[in-house]
């Protein structure tokens, strides 16, 4: 996409909570080795953005990625039940990041060889959207919790006109929509319908068929490899992502970018895994295949095969590997193989 921006580029790192500063730290190493072309203003969000700014999004790292346009993401913490609104959910809504890439494909063999699945997630609305609130009942004030979700006829045109730009760009030739349109009638029934709308514009280049979600779910296990390209609702879209994570070996091996028209973040699938923090055994993939991504959108796609090259080597030929996938190595060891690859 920016093939003719001036180098380095700006972009701006957030090292995230928990393993987030130990998975983007070992990517930095990497994208070094590598000689990516990247000029990184370091800034906080998350729990982090609160202990050092008080806020979960402090304006210090809005204002960077307004500046940037491009940022790098650790996984941000999100208390489950009360507490701060999720700081990931704030970042996609303040810059319209309406949609989530998240494509899978093997690179360690495993239970089933040759994935090869993108999954487009809608980044902004359905159900993740979360506007709740409880009612009264009884003597209970919270007797009652409430949850409306939201589709915009125009927000699922763009999502999906999205998923059919970008198969056509690589060479993609299914989309599946995921839906729950028998029960969520409205809300997924809408997003169905459009997608089937926007879909006559791609005939004879990009098919589309449909599946309710739970039997997508149950299809992803038994025959994932009908499957190539998933456009999902927002809820559905993260927890089929998890799913398909699951295919290629977890969580340590799954990438995503939100993308919107005057901004991009890159991630990794996975979240800032407390359990693990701080222990430096963190598999730090997700993250460096993250910044593959990001080196695609920058037009240094040559840079992202040479590092999934050295990742696959390292994995594979010289087998070193985190503990999530069966090693013993450490996020650090780890990582001084990888960059001896590079060399
Ligand atoms: P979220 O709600 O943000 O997705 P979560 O706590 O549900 O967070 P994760 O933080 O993604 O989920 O962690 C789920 C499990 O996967 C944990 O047991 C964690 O240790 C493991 N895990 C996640 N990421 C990694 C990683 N990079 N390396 C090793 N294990 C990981």
């Amino acid at each position: 996409m920016s093939a003719h921006r001036a180098f380095p580029i700006p972009a701006t790192l957030i090292p995230g909570d928990g393993i987030g500063p130990e998975v983007t730290a070992a990517t930095l190493k990497v994208l070094d080795a590598l000689g990516a072309p990247f000029a990184w203003d370091i800034q906080h969000a998350g729990m982090t953005g609160i202990e050092r700014c008080g806020d979960a999004l402090p304006q210090t790292t809005l204002a960077s990625i307004r500046n940037t346009h491009l940022a790098l993401k650790g996984p941000l913490t999100t208390p489950i039940g009360g507490g701060f609104r999720s700081a990931n959910v704030r970042l996609r809504e303040a810059f319209a990041l309406y949609a989530n890439l998240r494509p899978v494909h093997t690179i360690v063999p495993g239970r089933y060889e040759n994935i090869d699945i993108v999954l487009v997630r809608e980044n902004l609305g359905g159900l993740y959207v979360a506007h709740e609130h409880y009612i009264p009942l009884g003597d209970d004030p919270h007797g009652v919790a409430v949850l409306t979700g939201m589709n915009t006829r125009e927000g699922c045109r763009r999502i999906a006109r999205y998923a059919f730009d970008y198969a056509v760009r690589n060479g993609r030739k299914k989309i599946t929509v995921v839906h729950k349109a028998n029960v969520l009638k409205a809300l997924t029934g809408i997003f169905l319908e459009t997608a089937h709308e926007v879909a006559r514009d791609y005939e004879g280049k990009v098919a589309i068929d449909d599946r309710i979600v739970d039997a997508c779910a149950m299809q992803l296990v038994l025959n994932p490899w009908q499957f190539d390209m998933l456009l999902c609702t927002n809820l559905f879209g993260d927890i089929l992502s998890d799913e398909l994570a699951g295919l290629v070996g977890g969580l340590g091996l799954a990438p995503g970018a939100n993308l919107g028209a005057d901004a991009a973040i890159f991630e990794a699938v996975h979240g800032s895994a407390p359990d693990i923090a701080g222990r430096g055994i963190a598999n730090p993939v997700s993250q460096m295949l993250a910044a593959g991504l990001m080196l695609e959108h920058v037009g240094a796609g040559e840079l992202a095969r040479q590092l999934e090259r050295a990742i696959r080597q390292t994995l594979n030929d010289d087998n070193v590997r985190t503990p999530d996938l069966g090693g013993h190595a450490s996020t650090a060891t780890f990582t001084d193989a990888l960059v001896a690859r590079l060399g």
